[in-house]
């Protein structure tokens, strides 16, 4: 379930001026991907990762240890401790890490304002006194994103998907020894010398794509998702695969539309567990469909269908948290200069 902050009401005129819309189209044509990409759930990390200095022990030593240093607490299921409004995360100052977590490393994330960001793992989902003492919940990243300021939501993310790796790389994937993590728990080091691997953290490129036509658009469901919803098509990029060809492949393979062209719309991270989201607007060569087994449905939507439909509750779309969401909106201002957030509808799941 999302908070209720995420509830809106289908405005009830939300065509615009044709002039508007070119206007907002000719806008939107000049926006830079990376502020498009700004604009995305868990992308708003102003941080300073100083990558460079995770193999400085005295550096990190001194910033772990400095009066203004703050530590995310995130369990082994992925929530991490907030405030008790749900408003922010609940970050650790130094005394309160060593009186309740004095036992677990802490593994450096980088600097923002003048302060050192680290990660700490709790050892457990159980329920236990700390939260309750530091007046701190536990929420999850879903939550999170829509909740929490961006850039609180943005280091949920980034200790959430560190933490999560080092979970699956406690051992060699090469020869089965245990492994230790350095460079600040940025990497992960064979501990058998004759093998001595080093492995890095995972990220899986995932592409996600708005295919429009003419002037339709192409989304598509899965059966078990809830009823009616729809939404753009995704799917993981394969070992040496461009984008773009990944594009191509995962809308032939899941509607059996042969895409034309694509290009590059934003990116977004997306620690479910290990993905980054890589967001495309591609056009398709022509409208026949042939839906493969990932999906129940896939059609094509013009605009004023998506308008109607969302007005009668016989379409729901995803939610701000996705880059979906963001490609949606991103065709509708273009084709009809319509906001996607006048026209949504309350969601529940
Ligand atoms: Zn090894």
């Amino acid at each position: 379930m999302l908070p209720a902050a995420d509830a809106t009401t289908a405005s009830p005129s939300p065509l615009r001026p044709r002039a508007l819309a070119a206007a907002l189209a000719g806008e939107r044509l000049t926006v830079p991907t990376s502020a498009r990409s700004r604009n995305n759930v868990f992308a708003g990390l102003a941080l300073d990762r100083a990558s460079e200095r995770r193999d400085e022990q005295e550096f990190i030593e001194t910033r772990r240890s400095a009066a203004t240093t703050r530590f995310t607490v995130v369990r082994p299921d992925g929530k991490a401790l907030v405030d008790a409004a749900r408003r922010g995360l609940r970050l650790l100052a130094e005394a309160e890490r060593a009186a309740w977590l004095g036992a677990a490393p802490v593994w450096y994330l980088g600097e923002a304002d003048e302060v050192a960001h680290f990660a700490v793992a709790h050892p457990s989902d159980e329920e236990e006194p700390l939260a309750s003492a530091l007046a701190g919940q536990w929420m999850d990243l879903r939550a999170a994103g829509l909740a929490l300021p961006a850039f609180d939501a943005g280091l949920f993310a980034y200790a959430r998907g560190l933490l999560h790796w080092q979970s699956r790389a406690r051992f060699c994937g090469a020869c089965g020894s245990p492994t230790i993590f350095v460079a600040a728990g940025h990497k992960a080091r064979c501990t058998d010398p004759a093998c001595g691997i080093v492995h890095f953290p995972r990220t899986d490129p995932a592409i996600i794509v708005i295919v429009g036509w003419r002037d339709s658009c192409l989304l598509g469901r899965q059966a078990s998702w809830p009823p009616n919803r729809y939404s753009t098509l995704a799917g993981f990029v394969e070992p040496g695969e461009t984008l773009e060809d990944a594009v191509r492949r995962e809308v032939f393979e899941e509607s059996g539309v042969v895409v034309a062209e694509c290009d590059y719309h934003s990116s977004q991270p997306w620690p479910f567990p290990a993905s980054l989201m890589l967001g495309f607007t591609a056009e398709a060569q022509g409208p026949e469909l042939r839906v493969g087994p990932e999906l129940e449905a896939a059609r094509w939507f013009t605009a004023d269908e998506i308008v109607r439909s969302l007005a009668d509750g016989s379409l729901v779309l995803p939610p701000p948290l996705s880059v979906s969401f963001r490609l949606i909106e991103h065709w509708l201002r273009e084709t009809a200069g319509l906001e996607l957030s006048e026209l949504r509808r309350p969601v529940s799941f």
